[in-house]
């Protein structure tokens, strides 16, 4: 590094005087840097596999793709903003990947993309001020401070593309020569590259790009169940409620054999719980539109769940009336063209909805309901809660629902014992088990008018801190039962049983219930009658009766 002066200076003046360097050196720099000091997950993990004699290959191999993604905008006025944007993607991903032993995929950033400002503000504290003080600034400070050296357009020109070719040429080398060894160990521990820093967050970025560029060309709105009619005009109209939960893991709750009696108001309900349940994602953004849709786990595509009918279309279709009432970040599309009830500020809990105890949801609801009776027809419900959504899950209680304490009142969670994190997380499923029970306590009430059901599934589990991980969003392959696994329970009024002839005793033996099962069962509770309808995965028609014979 040669510093160059132009006019004499004072001693202090020299001091401060800024270094002048080639553009390929401060490229192979960051380069170096995005390497060492943004990898300290990827690092451990390699170490942790007992891999010493893989280390160096792959600290090389990610070095020169490096090199090539800083050189790849390093060129005149665009190299300072694009190396600071790499640190400072490089930073974010190191971050969240720490704090919350998350992976950086696509899925984990359209997570990421479709939260709201609430939950941001959940995630942010003045704990990461030094951290990227130290990771952002600083470097960003130094890139700014250096001064690339003035050449000659051809000059500048061959320098990039020396660089550029010498790290092409290493790099095929180092692949050629060590290919069986990085094959082996990336297929074996495919979460290394969502590790790879800042190569994992570009990665997900086009990946995701990819997938907005086809929904941007998607096809048109897609039709589905066009036939839909209800069958049954005779008797009270249907009215059932689904609360959609929010992160709430199957086995925490008491009825379900957790050791904590998480769900005191549940178990001395008489429903039909079907205990662990698999969900159809790891996150929100894809667990609720694949409810929601008619497809499956298996053959779940975004764009297609948000361009076509869902159950809320094909319900509204079939002459339901459907209300959706939002305590959540949003609907992911799913409520785009049925009525949809906001909370502003003006409510009992003077909250806004994303923030709000999930209670706001019944909120002026029976008035709600009532005024629908004129029309004699049936209603469907989602009440979109907040449940434990974390990592602030001590918000997700209200004082007099806190049977556990200490809780855990940090959003850095691994910064709490993991016995006060747990402690959080449970008075928030107590808080779901009251809105449960104050759910059920609403629809005997409206018992003259309508015959009643409740429905609620969760949308996907928790990670609380099992091997370091937190949070939720993993992908599917690898996620935990945690989450994976969550609850699914129904509460039928004897007025909504007799009239469907439902036996519920069957409906309680049945097994391998999924996400996937939703779709057809809601449309059988409502005796809707389609030719899209699929047998196989309807868990209601089973369990009814044969009214009439002959
Ligand atoms: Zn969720």
């Amino acid at each position: 590094m040669q510093v160059i002066t132009s006019t004499p200076l004072s001693g202090t003046a020299r001091y401060f005087s800024r270094p002048v360097t080639y553009r390929w050196l401060i490229s192979i720099a960051v380069a170096a840097l995005l390497t060492l000091a943004f990898n300290q997950i990827l690092l451990r993990h390699i170490l942790l596999l007992g891999s010493w004699a893989l280390l160096w290959p792959l600290l090389a191999l990610l070095f020169l793709i490096n090199v090539l993604l800083c050189q790849l905008l390093s060129i005149g006025a665009l190299q300072k903003p694009w190396l600071i944007t790499l640190l400072g993607m490089a930073a974010g991903s190191q971050y969240f990947m720490q704090q919350y032993g998350v992976l950086i995929d696509k899925g984990m950033l359209v997570n990421a993309l479709e939260t709201d400002s609430h939950e941001v503000a959940g995630l942010l504290s003045y704990a990461m001020l030094p951290y990227f003080a130290l990771y952002l600034l600083l470097p960003a400070s130094l890139i700014i401070w250096l001064k690339p050296r003035q050449l000659s357009f051809g000059r500048g020109l061959q320098h990039y593309i020396t660089t550029s070719l010498v790290s092409v040429a290493l790099l095929v080398l180092l692949v050629l020569t060590q290919y069986q060894s990085y094959a082996g160990i990336l297929r074996e521990h495919r979460y290394l590259k969502h590790q790879a820093v800042p190569l994992n967050i570009l990665n997900a970025s086009a990946s995701l790009l990819q997938s907005k560029t086809a929904q941007g060309m998607a096809p048109n709105f897609s039709y589905y169940a066009a036939d839909a009619s209800r069958v049954s005009h005779q008797g009270k109209p249907k009215l059932i409620i689904m609360v959609l939960g929010e992160t709430i893991r199957a086995d925490h709750l008491g009825i379900n054999g957790y050791p904590r009696d998480t769900t005191p108001r549940l178990a001395r309900r008489d429903i039909i719980n079907f205990g662990a349940i698999d969900a159809c994602g790891t996150a929100t953004a894809v667990s609720v539109p694949c409810m929601f849709s008619y497809l499956n786990h298996s053959n779940y595509d975004e764009t297609l769940a948000k361009n076509s009918d869902n159950l809320l279309d094909v319900l509204q279709r079939a002459g339901v009336k459907v209300l959706w009432r939002n305590n959540n970040s949003g609907c992911k599309s799913m409520c785009d063209r049925v009525e949809t009830d906001h909370f502003t500020a003006d409510n009992p809990y003077n909250c806004a909805e994303g923030q709000c105890p999930d209670r706001v949801l019944l909120h002026n609801l029976k008035q709600r309901i009532l005024d629908s009776k004129p029309y004699h027809q049936p209603v469907f419900i989602v009440l979109h809660q907040l449940g434990a959504h974390g990592p602030e899950y001590f918000k997700r209680s209200l004082p007099a629902q806190k049977a556990f304490l200490p809780e855990c009142s940090s959003n850095l969670l691994n910064q709490c014992e993991r016995q006060h994190i747990v402690n959080a997380y449970d008075n928030a499923v107590i808080a779901t088990d009251e809105l449960l029970d104050e759910t059920i306590a609403l629809l005997e009430q409206l018992n003259s008018e309508f015959d009643t059901a409740m429905l609620y599934v969760s949308d996907h589990g928790e990670s609380l801190g099992e091997n370091g991980v937190y949070l939720h969003g993993l992908p599917y392959w690898m996620a935990p039962a945690a989450q994976t696994r969550v609850p699914m329970l129904m509460w039928f009024s004897d007025g909504y049983k007799k009239a469907l002839a439902l036996n519920t005793d069957c409906l309680k033996r049945t097994e391998k219930v999924s996400h996937d099962n939703l779709f057809d069962s809601v449309l059988s509770l409502y005796e809707v009658k389609t030719n899209a309808k699929r047998p196989e995965l309807d868990i209601i028609t089973p369990c009814l009766l044969h009214k009439a014979r002959g």
